[in-house]
């Protein structure tokens, strides 16, 4: 393959969760606990004989069934394998493999506990529609087929499902599918700059505005910018699931009675509390979700190829920050970063970062010390939750925007042609 053909192809994966039809659950978990159990057996014969471990995972398969299963000529002889998979019904080839692949995985990975993940092969699943999969279980007493309608996420039809995994919480169970989507442009950032004349900046705010993005010019000119807003939305539902668990802590504190009551109000609280910090998780993923797929779109609309964000993942920190002092449950700026990279990378687009280093307080068209404030009010040093702002020099404006221009210089600096 010639280079120019190799940076046309690449893959990105995405994991969708999607939950099955309640049906027959005690069969899916006696499947899945004797998946567990099988790759122990397996998991052990490869602590025992750990030299086997130099071999490539694919020959390391077939050692691993002819020392537990044995091979047709040891039947015909009669010979017993050395590590026989005594005490479990019989088990199917593919559930066997997948088995075996994860106890090697598991070794490999030097892992602690025994908690493999359930990969479905082919031969474990069948008939896997947009809506239903049949899966092959073991009933206690034999293996059958149920089919299982599911509900989530629709797949996206331009995706390739790959095997898919079994997991099993408390009374649900969920197929966890990873997704494969062919990205077109898998050049990297600095090849692309050598072409690219525009590059998208975004900075993240915490007010009703939770993303701003600006397209720049190479030479640091803004073209375009837009507001992404939903904060004040988020925060009226957030601020009713706070109340909630607050709530719920004092009645923790006042409900009397005897012990057995006093456990049940507790017992009650808990799942109540566990909902919330549910309802509270999904609403701050419908927004990282649905912002980062707003600012996707205006790349794509802008013919954007490289979006430059901050790296809050090494150098923010939240005690110093008063202006973005939050809880985890508050800023999305991380969180519409992660969902961003994914989808972009799936667009063909790059996401790329640079470090936080005076981008919210410098002018971004002069480099003097910024003042912050909100219309009707004055400008100062302190007002870390202004708005607005003024430079000495005379330069006004949205603070979020500014610091989106200076994500954006500061990335274009290191890029000059
Ligand atoms: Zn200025």
């Amino acid at each position: 393959m010639s280079d120019e053909n190799k940076r046309q192809t690449g893959h990105s994966i995405l994991r969708y969760r999607v939950r099955l039809y309640d049906r027959h659950f005690a069969w899916l978990k006696e499947t899945r606990e004797l998946y567990t159990k099988v790759v122990g057996h397996f998991f052990q014969v490869l602590k025992k004989e750990s030299e086997l471990l130099e071999q490539s995972d694919f020959l390391l398969l077939r050692v691993l069934e002819t020392k537990c299963i044995g091979t047709k000529e040891m039947k015909a002889k009669g010979q017993l394998p050395e590590f026989p998979l005594t005490g479990f019904p019989k088990i199917p080839l593919y559930f066997r493999r997948s088995a075996i692949n994860a106890a090697i995985d598991l070794v490999r990975k030097d892992a602690g506990s025994m908690e493999p993940n359930m990969v479905l092969y082919k031969g474990m699943y069948q008939n896997f529609t947009d809506h239903t999969i049949d899966l092959k279980l073991f009933n206690g007493e034999k293996w059958v087929w149920v089919t299982y309608p599911f509900t989530g996420r629709e797949f996206p039809t331009e995706a390739i499902r790959l095997s898919p995994l079994l997991v099993i919480e408390k009374k649900n169970a969920w197929l966890e599918v990873p997704l494969s989507f062919e990205v077109t442009d898998v050049r990297t950032v600095k090849e692309r700059m050598k072409t690219e004349e525009r590059i998208c900046a975004v900075s993240f705010p915490d007010n009703d505005v939770l993303a701003v993005a600006v397209i720049l010019s190479e030479d640091g000119k803004e073209e375009q910018h837009r507001f992404f807003r939903g904060g004040k939305a988020r925060e009226h539902r957030r601020r009713i699931l706070m109340e909630r668990l607050r709530v719920s802590e004092e009645s923790r504190g006042l409900a009397a009675g005897k012990a057995e009551q006093k456990a049940e109000a507790q017992f009650r609280n808990e799942k109540e509390d566990a909902a919330t910090y549910r309802a509270l998780r999904d609403l701050n993923h419908h927004y990282a979700h649905s912002i980062s797929r707003q600012i996707l779109n205006f790349c794509l609309e802008q013919n954007i190829k490289v979006i430059v964000v901050p790296n809050y993942e090494t150098s923010i920190d939240f005690r110093d920050k008063k202006y973005l002092k939050t809880d985890a449950y508050r800023w999305l700026g991380r969180s519409i970063i992660s969902n961003l990279k994914y989808k972009a990378f799936g667009q063909g687009i790059v996401v790329t970062s640079v470090r936080p280093y005076h981008i919210t307080d410098c002018c971004s068209e002069c480099g003097a010390k910024i003042r912050r404030y909100n219309e009707g009010h004055s400008a100062g040093q302190n007002y870390y939750g202004g708005k607005l702002f003024l430079c000495p020099n005379g330069h006004s404006g949205n603070v979020a925007r500014n610091t989106a221009i200076n994500v954006g210089k500061s990335f274009l600096t290191y890029y000059q042609k």
